[in-house]
C-alpha cells in the first residue's frame, strides 16, 4: 500500500532525529525549515545546518523557507513580555503552522504536521487545535500528536547525544534568549 506523503515543520535537529526516526516508518515524509522565529541569525543558521545533517543521515528531502525575522517581530511585539508558553507563542505557533499547511497544500501533500509538541515547553493542545484549523483553511490532513509522550524528549535527548547534534538551550526568540539570560544572572 502506498503511504500518505506527510509535511512536517522542523524546527531543529534534535527533534527533528527523534520525531523523524518515528514516523518515517509509516508516512513519505519531507521536512520543512520555517523558523523565523529564532534570533540571532547566526543560531538559525546553526540549527538549519544541524537539520540538514539530520535529512542528509536519514535521506529525507528538507525544505527551507524564507528567513522573515522581521514579519516575526512585527507580528509580536505586542506580546514580548509575555512568559514562554503564553501568548506570544501561539502567535509564534500560527505563524509556523500556517506557512507548513500552505506550503503541503501547494506541493500536494496528504497530511501536515509538527515537531515542535516534542518539546515539554510547548503546548500540544494549542498545536493541535491550530492544526486542524489549518487544514480546514488549506484543505489538507493534519496528524495531531504529542510527541513528548512515552518519554519522547528523553529519548530524544539521548539519541542526539549520540549524533553529537547541537542541542540549544532556549526556545528560539529574542526573548526566550533574555528570559534564560536573566535566570542565569
Ligand atoms: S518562546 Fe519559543 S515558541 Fe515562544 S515565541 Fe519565543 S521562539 Fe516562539
Amino acid at each position: 500500500m502506498n503511504k500518505q506523503k506527510l509535511l512536517i515543520h522542523v524546527c531543529c535537529a534534535p527533534d527533528a532525529l527523534y520525531v523523524l526516526s518515528l514516523i518515517k516508518e509509516n508516512y513519505e515524509v519531507c521536512g520543512y525549515f520555517y523558523n523565523p522565529n529564532v534570533f540571532p541569525e547566526e543560531e538559525y543558521k546553526l540549527r538549519l545546518k544541524e537539520t540538514n545533517k539530520i535529512a542528509e543521515i536519514l535521506k529525507v528531502k528538507l525544505f527551507e523557507e524564507i528567513y522573515d525575522n522581521d514579519q516575526w517581530f512585527t507580528l509580536t511585539k505586542k506580546f514580548k513580555n509575555e512568559p514562554e508558553k503564553g501568548k506570544r507563542c501561539d502567535i509564534c505557533y500560527t505563524m509556523r503552522l500556517e506557512k507548513t499547511a500552505q506550503k503541503a497544500s501547494e506541493l500536494g501533500f496528504d497530511i501536515f504536521t509538527t515537531v515542535m509538541s516534542l518539546s515539554p515547553w510547548k503546548k500540544a493542545d494549542v498545536l493541535n487545535r491550530l492544526g486542524r484549523t489549518f487544514a480546514q483553511k488549506y484543505n489538507i490532513n493534519f496528524l495531531g500528536a504529542d510527541f513528548k509522550k512515552k518519554d519522547g524528549f528523553k529519548k530524544s535527548v539521548i539519541m542526539s547525544k549520540s549524533y553529537g547534534l547541537y542541542r540549544q538551550d532556549y526556545c528560539g526568540c529574542l526573548y526566550s534568549m533574555k528570559s534564560l539570560k536573566e535566570k542565569e544572572a
